[in-house]
């Protein structure tokens, strides 16, 4: 049996579209690189890709092809024994016998498709790394993809190139066919790929959709940068279609990433392609890849508008800039990093932060705090005076907490100042002052003129160090109420790290009226929730659950784009230091002691507080088990 590789270069040879030393030629490239021969026979030059596209669909319609069983044995990738079982098994179940012989583990799907691409002389595709453009996503809705296991890839001329789990089927083919009215160029993917491909581009496509509906509605108002003068020079850069184009592009990344509520957008040069990733919920999402001829007019772009230096790409440059979108500003701050790429040498790598003014308006009440530690905080940010402290990592949500119990004590009757680095949402009535460390305007000397400013409440971005601490703690005992940050892990570890900063014990003691150490987890989508019954009993066992003990996990649905999720959460553990706690304070006490006697004074840890989110189903234990660490002081409590 001749190696079916060869065939289609003995078709192009009797049809003299190339002669024998090209074929040689060919094949020895072949060897090299492991490519299929048509797409060898293509990148050389010898014949137009159209038409070597034309060439093997009639050589797929003409062939006869021998049932899949039988040249899986004859080919000895599966005994007679294996193929017969899958056979019984095929009748019993009606699957297709190649997903049969997956399921009994005769064979990988790698190896099949493998198979399967030689003997059909269809190339296998690598869906991760395409590039597709929304006028071909267009030709096929979601669902049609979904149930037909396609994906349309590329359009060239008369013909579509489509990636699909059986290319054997000639009536999906003659389907597709009749639909796009276009000839059809299939390529090979595992079911995997092809589902996952679907939900990144139809994920991208939708919300596309959805941003052209916005566009169409109000295109001059939608999104506009605010500083219009600064876009002068950027008209005859982008004069051309292509600039247009990349103008237009530009924006709709921004509005569906302002739209689907993201914080961040990373846009990353690959050597074949520009990656777009967003965050949502704190979690990156990759989004349909930008094809790399617009690569460098994509990053120019977004450089302009942030007033950076273009002509400088060889250091990190930071900038910012503001869109207006359904009638809001929204303010974007970007940073731009140089990375070395095998290929193309220094690129840039450009991250927007999207301060969106109504993303953090979630209030207080609604931000999941148990109800005992509701009560304590609402009672501490209504105190006259003191320090309240936030902790966590950067990213667990401190300031939204912060700003939410800002907006809950805000009223016409006091003066709330604030310090903030960036400042990252405005609040109406609220004096927030910019952290400027080039100019001298650093958060220490800022509590010094803030102090001037007659303030009842100040809050500072974050207790970076002594002196800003001990202004901070001197603010706090002259009659204001502070609000800040600080980077701990838990709520005890506030105090040792106040005093290893060089503060006085009986002034932290004094000062600190409540510490929150906070998580941010994510929220089970409710629409798609079920019981989660995959919970390892060995995980059950060290984390000292029973085996009745129900969790829950998101099973995926179009609300939640298939992840699971839906918005978040936090997880919060609350100390009030009582007057046991003042007193370890005075005696330099580790924060393991400190903990110690809060738990049994009755306070719930992050873990606690997380583990009971997991089980009443507001989110998964596996978010409860990243997001905390394990009490070992309560353990040791036993
Ligand atoms: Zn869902």
């Amino acid at each position: 049996m001749p190696d079916p590789r060869l065939q289609i270069g003995q078709i192009l040879l009797q049809k003299r579209l190339i002669d024998e030393y090209q074929l040689a030629h060919a094949i020895r490239e072949q060897k090299r690189t492991g490519l299929h021969i048509s797409k060898i026979i293509t990148r050389l030059g010898f014949v137009s890709e159209e038409q070597m596209t034309l060439i093997l669909g009639e050589q797929l319609q003409h062939k006869e092809h021998k049932r899949i069983g039988e040249l899986l044995v004859e080919r000895n990738y599966i005994t007679a024994e294996q193929r017969d079982k899958a056979l019984e098994e095929q009748k019993k179940t009606g699957l297709r016998l190649g997903k049969m012989l997956m399921q009994l583990g005769f064979m990988t799907e790698e190896r099949l498709i493998e198979i399967l691409s030689a003997q059909l002389e269809i190339p296998t595709a690598n869906l991760n790394e395409l590039s597709i453009s929304p006028e071909v996503t267009h030709l096929l809705t979601e669902e049609f993809c979904r149930s037909y296991k396609v994906v349309p890839l590329a359009v060239m001329g008369k013909t579509l190139t489509l990636a699909m789990h059986d290319p054997s089927n000639q009536r999906t083919i003659d389907h597709i066919r009749f639909k796009v009215q276009k000839e059809i160029s299939p390529v090979m993917a595992s079911e995997k790929d092809i589902l996952e491909t679907i939900n990144r581009i139809y994920m991208g496509h939708a919300s596309g959709e959805a941003m052209k509906e916005l566009s169409r509605l109000n295109e001059a108002e939608d999104l506009q940068t605010v500083n219009k003068e600064e876009e002068g020079s950027s008209e005859d850069q982008l004069s051309d279609e292509e600039g247009q184009q990349v103008v237009k592009l530009v924006s709709s990344i921004i509005q569906d990433a302002i739209a689907r509520k993201a914080s961040d957008i990373h846009l990353e040069p690959q050597e074949t392609f520009l990656k777009l990733r967003i965050r949502i919920d704190g979690d990156l999402t990759v989004m349909p890849p930008i094809p790399a001829r617009l690569m460098p007019q994509i990053l120019s772009r977004v450089k302009l508008l942030s007033r950076m230096d273009i002509a400088e790409k060889r250091k990190p440059l930071d900038g910012r800039f503001t869109v207006r979108f359904r009638g809001k500003e929204v303010d974007l701050r970007v940073s731009s990093f140089p990375i070395s790429l095998r290929k193309r040498g220094v690129v840039e790598k450009i991250v927007m932060r999207i301060l969106d003014p109504n993303s953090g308006q979630i209030e207080l009440p609604q931000m999941g705090f148990r109800e005992s530690v509701f009560k304590e905080l609402d009672y501490t940010i209504h105190l006259p005076n003191g320090i309240l402290l936030v902790t966590g990592p950067t990213g667990s949500g401190k300031s939204t907490t912060l700003y939410a119990a800002i907006r809950r004590i805000l009223d016409n009757t006091i003066n709330i100042t604030t310090m903030e680095d960036p400042v990252e949402m405005n609040i109406d009535g609220v004096n927030q002052g910019q952290i400027n460390n080039a100019a001298g305007f650093s958060f220490a000397s800022g509590i010094r003129a803030i102090l001037r400013q007659d303030p009842d409440v100040i809050m500072i971005g974050e207790m970076r160090d002594k002196e800003t601490a001990s202004m901070a703690i001197e603010s706090a005992l002259t009659g204001h109420l502070v609000f800040s940050t600080l980077h701990t892990n838990d709520a005890a570890g506030a105090f040792p790290r106040l005093l290893e900063m060089g503060l006085e014990p009986f002034l932290v003691a004094t000062a600190i009226k409540g510490v929150l150490a906070q998580r941010l987890v994510r929220r089970i989508c409710s629409n798609c929730k079920e019981e989660d019954p995959t919970i390892d009993p060995e995980v059950r066992k060290d984390l000292g659950i029973s085996a009745d003990v129900k969790f829950y996990r998101g099973k995926g649905c179009n609300r939640c784009d298939s992840t699971g999720y839906k918005g978040r959460t936090g997880i919060y553990e609350f100390l009030v230091p009582s007057e046991e706690v003042r007193n370890l304070i005075l005696r330099r006490a580790s924060g393991d002691e400190i903990k110690r006697v809060c738990l049994a004074q009755g306070m719930s840890t992050l873990r606690m507080d997380g583990m009971e989110k997991a089980r009443t189903g507001v989110t998964t234990l596996e978010q409860v088990l990243g997001a905390s660490e394990k009490d070992e002081t309560a353990t040791k409590m036993g």
